[in-house]
């Protein structure tokens, strides 16, 4: 048996030739998007502005949520992580993260991930599948519920590789980017690479103001392969042209992620060959000091060689910022979310 779709998968214009297949004109797709995302009602039947025909016709089609929410980590106002039930038994995470004047939530691409990078949780268990777009769509509604108010950013930085599920991430984009329902600005919206190739490609082919964000970690192959088993398929140097090439057509600054880890990646020589790889186009770089995970026993720099690392940067003119990665009371932290099964 086929399984209904979820109705915060359908982009807007198939929720119109949805209307249109039902004999309906076409304004009725976009009073359901209002209420699925700008009143962000709980069911079909709360749509008081259709017949009870067409609410139990689209009933008939889609499900309205397909996630549950199982656990949630953390109080209001803070970073609070969420465990959520997919309908095949499935767990994401997914994490808000409220600042002074933004409402970010971090979301979840795949049940666990391919990638399998060597300091990072969400890849320890392995792969098990993509999310669809609605997935994607409802882990916002479900944050747009606790936050009582509608999300201001977007980071595609939960468990999974956005790129290795492309087109359902970009899908949920704009979904998410529609004026008439969210309306997160595309350059609200980060989605975070460990460095597919093919996904920045096509990205910068999507005419889309996004913001994206580099995972490398290593400026060299040998260092990179080992901590990220990714660049043996797209190792560095290929990796820098695919970005050169992104800047250069988007003309959007792409932001390297880097964790730093303790006589690892924290040299001052691996600081001297990433000043030299960024030396080719504009770029911003983001230290993360490395967020604990039970499987990997590598540790966090020093303070001291976090001070050393930005400021061999800074003085080579690169735009660089320390994150301060918040939640790792919640292990809701960069790197620690995971897939789960109960
Ligand atoms: N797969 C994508 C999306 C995940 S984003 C990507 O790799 O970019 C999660 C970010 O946290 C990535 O930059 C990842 O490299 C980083 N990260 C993973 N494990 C970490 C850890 N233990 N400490 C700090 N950052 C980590």
């Amino acid at each position: 048996m086929k399984l209904k779709p979820s109705i915060h998968g359908l982009l807007f214009n198939e929720l119109e030739e949805f209307c249109f297949s039902q004999g309906l004109p076409k304004f009725r797709a976009k009073q359901i998007w209002d209420w699925l995302y700008v009143k962000r009602v709980s069911s079909f039947d709360e749509m008081q502005n259709l017949s009870a025909p067409f609410r139990a016709r689209l009933a008939e089609h889609f499900v309205f949520q397909t996630l549950e929410k199982l656990e949630i980590k953390g109080s209001p106002g803070e970073t609070q992580k969420l465990l959520l039930k997919l309908t095949d038994g499935e767990l994401i995470e997914a994490v808000l993260i409220p600042a002074r004047t933004r409402r970010t939530v971090c979301l979840s691409t795949q049940v666990g991930c391919k990638m399998a990078c060597a300091f990072c949780a969400s890849g320890q268990c392995g792969f098990r599948r993509n999310l669809t777009a609605g997935e994607i769509v409802e882990q916002v509604l479900l944050a747009a519920e606790l936050y009582g108010e509608r999300p201001t950013n977007i980071v595609y930085m939960g468990v999974g590789e956005p790129f290795d599920n492309y087109d359902e991430t970009l899908k949920s984009v704009h979904i998410l980017n529609h004026p008439d329902g969210l309306g997160i600005g595309a350059r609200k919206i980060t989605i975070s690479t460990s460095g597919v190739i093919p996904g920045i490609e096509r990205l910068a082919e999507e005419g889309l103001q996004v913001e994206l964000s580099v995972s490398l970690h290593a400026p060299e192959d040998e260092l990179r392969s080992k901590l990220m088993p990714v660049n043996k398929r797209w190792p560095v140097e290929q990796l820098m042209d695919a970005c050169a090439a992104y800047t250069e057509k988007t003309k959007r600054i792409i932001t390297f992620e880097y964790t730093l880890i303790k006589d690892t990646n924290d040299s001052p020589e691996c600081a001297r060959e990433l000043v030299r790889r960024l030396r080719r186009f504009p770029s911003r770089v983001n230290l993360i000091p490395l967020s604990p995970v039970e499987e990997f026993d590598g540790e966090r720099s020093t303070p001291e060689a976090i001070r050393q690392f930005f400021q061999t940067l800074e003085k080579a003119g690169i735009n660089v910022t320390l994150r301060d990665s918040k939640g790792s009371a919640l292990k809701a932290a960069c790197g620690q979310l995971r897939a789960r099964r109960i």
